[in-house]
């Protein structure tokens, strides 16, 4: 019988549970014996491998991250750590793996299978929705709404005594995070590293919605886009108004997956599987347009992100 191993790795997204899963129900499904592996690529290194059926991925649809653990693990850069990862699956009789992370893990496995022979698949998880190749990533849309979460609430209090509050929030150098959790909350200005902003013109329209008689004002700032600290103390020193900052961090990797992202995770891994049974291999899995697509890991990595700029100009536009 033909075998398959499913591992996380890189940083962990909503939604991963969801998806291994998936992954180890329609393997078993078709047929396929399936391992898990811990702790992404040194669980690989490390041998640290186990037999999983229907039960061992019982209740965790609706659990935050990973049952198998997660890990960095630099050493798989090098060819030699490649190898005997590759060792350890044909130990087992496996050629298959399905690996589900960014676009480092997308890398790692592209390794392997180039330098070892293994059929890999990857499927996107990461809430920073920062791969060119597809609209979606796995834990993004659950992400978007623990920030709204935080928005609404902050929106309750700032209100209440007229205050100007900032809200920064993961994504690396991608500002999708921001974009989408601001245009769905309502807030007033977007700072996003794919756009240059003016703090003059933030400073400035502040001030004017103020005489208005707007009684709170929102910044969402993308972890990416600049220093929390030196904007606050520049609207200060324009304003004459101190900001509130808060930082959300860990809790946007957290909690349990909305259901557009259990749905995508079902979709992803299914494909995925489906590729590995036509013998495919160096591949990436994703969605365009609302369709699940296939996509070659180099094509998928080599391509530049479009931003959103049309999003990018209502959120601006209703912010007025
Ligand atoms: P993510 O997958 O979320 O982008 P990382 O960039 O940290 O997270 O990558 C996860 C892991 O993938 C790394 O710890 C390493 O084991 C592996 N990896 C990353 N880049 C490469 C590479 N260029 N070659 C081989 N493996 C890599």
């Amino acid at each position: 019988m033909a075998k398959v191993a499913i591992l996380t790795s890189g940083g962990d997204a909503p939604g991963m549970n969801a998806c291994i899963r998936a992954c180890v129900r329609y393997a078993i499904y078709k047929d396929l014996d399936v391992f898990g592996v811990e702790r992404g690529y040194k669980g690989l290194i490390d041998n640290h491998l186990n037999y999983m059926n229907n039960r061992s991925v019982s209740g965790i649809v609706q659990r935050g991250g990973t049952i198998l653990r997660t890990a960095r693990c630099p050493e798989f850069n090098q060819i030699e750590y490649q190898q005997q990862a590759a060792e350890t699956l044909k130990a087992y009789g496996i050629d298959n793996l399905v690996v589900i992370g960014g676009d480092g893990s997308f890398r790692g496995a592209r390794d392997l299978s180039n330098n070892c022979g293994i059929n890999v698949i990857g499927i996107p998880g990461t809430i920073d929705n920062d791969l060119a190749y597809t609209d979606y990533t796995l834990g993004f849309d659950t992400a978007v709404n623990t920030c709204i979460s935080a928005i609404n609430s902050l929106r309750d209090t700032m209100d209440s005594h007229d205050r100007v509050s900032l809200l920064e929030v993961m994504g690396r150098n991608c500002g999708d995070i921001a974009l989408y959790a601001a245009v769905a909350g309502g807030v007033e200005y977007v700072l996003v590293p794919e756009v240059k902003y003016d703090l003059d013109e933030i400073a400035s329209s502040i001030k004017f919605s103020q005489k208005r008689g707007k009684t709170s004002n929102m910044i969402v700032l993308a972890e990416g886009a600049g220093d929390k600290d030196e904007i606050c103390t520049a609207i200060k020193q324009k304003t004459g108004i101190s900001v509130k900052t808060t930082t959300l961090g860990h809790i946007q990797r957290g909690g349990s997956p909305s259901m557009a992202d259990r749905i995508l995770a079902a979709k992803f891994a299914v494909k995925a599987i489906d590729l590995l049974l036509d013998k495919q291999t160096n591949k990436v899995v994703g969605i365009k347009d609302n369709k699940i697509i296939d996509c070659d890991i180099n094509e998928a990595l080599s391509k530049k992100r479009e931003f959103d700029k049309e999003l990018y100009d209502i959120a601006h536009n209703l912010s007025l």
